[in-house]
């Protein structure tokens, strides 16, 4: 059942789709996501208490407050930013169904001017630093520079990275990004954050091997087990979250989504601890 962002509660965890995948440098299909991210969780495949025990069916601390209905451009931006201002504005958190990942910069862009020092985890194989890519300053491959030159998160830490090239290396060092690159990745690793952390999931994070259904297959990724682990035992605040990148019309048999629903849960149940 869908709720209006406006009967939002102070409190609450608001699920909101975000079905925007122009922005997608190589294939579209991550607009398709949020419904197939929420068929999943409706589907009867998996319950839905979350691998704390808590039991997120019918709970009171989230609502689904249905997909946005977006133009193109820099008006999709902007309605992406207008809609988090009004979430953040009712005292309510936001965790997105993206998209691809170009739709983190207008959500944190609004987080940014609620939150003074905000923390990013980053999840994803690849750094999204590019100054330009392809002429187009909302690119999948550039939210992390656009938020980052604007001011809105204070600290980004970057999880799965398997493509950093000399361009993002000196864009990463320009903006202080803590990179923690798949190639020294130790499974137990734990992230400590002081104050409000954001937390964004490119799905392409995961290897291949569980989550084939992304744009970019980049092998050689996170277990879905390394990142249950890091999100469980993260120290900090989680005020908001999105999953993106996951396209639906590059899946096989329905296991993205699988992946994407489990996330859903137990992100939701991080914001709600
Ligand atoms: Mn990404
Ligand atoms: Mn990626």
């Amino acid at each position: 059942m869908q709720a209006p962002i406006d009967a939002l509660t102070s409190g609450q965890v608001a699920l909101l789709g975000v079905p925007l995948d122009e922005n997608s440098s190589l294939f579209r299909g991550p607009a398709l996501a949020p419904k197939r991210i929420r068929e999943a969780l409706h589907s009867g495949s998996m319950n839905w208490c979350a691998e704390s025990g808590l039991d997120l069916e019918g709970h009171a601390g989230w609502r689904d407050v249905g997909d946005l209905s977006l133009g193109h451009g820099s008006a999709a931006i902007d309605a992406i930013d207008a809609a988090v201002t009004s979430i953040l504005a009712r005292g309510a958190r936001a965790l997105a169904l993206g998209g691809d990942h170009s739709v983190t910069y207008p959500i944190v862009r609004a987080y940014g001017r609620k939150y003074e020092r905000l923390s990013l985890l980053h999840f994803d194989a690849h750094p999204d630093l590019y100054d330009d890519f392809e002429g187009n300053p909302f690119s999948h491959a550039s939210p992390f520079a656009r938020i980052m030159e604007g001011g809105s998160a204070t600290r980004l830490v970057q999880v799965g990275i398997r493509t950093l090239n000399g361009h993002q290396k000196a864009q990463a060092e320009r903006f202080g990004v803590e990179v923690v690159q798949m190639a020294e990745w130790v499974s137990g690793r734990r992230f400590r954050f002081d104050g409000p952390v954001y937390v964004t999931f490119d799905i392409d994070a995961l290897d291949p091997a569980c989550a084939p259904g992304v744009s970019h297959h980049e092998p050689g990724g996170l277990t879905m087990r390394d990142a249950l682990g890091v999100l469980q035992s993260l120290e900090g605040e989680i005020v908001g979250a999105d999953i993106v990148e996951y396209n639906p019309l590059r899946d096989v048999v329905d296991m993205t989504a699988a992946v994407a629903a489990k996330l859903t849960k137990e992100l939701l149940a991080g914001m709600l601890r």
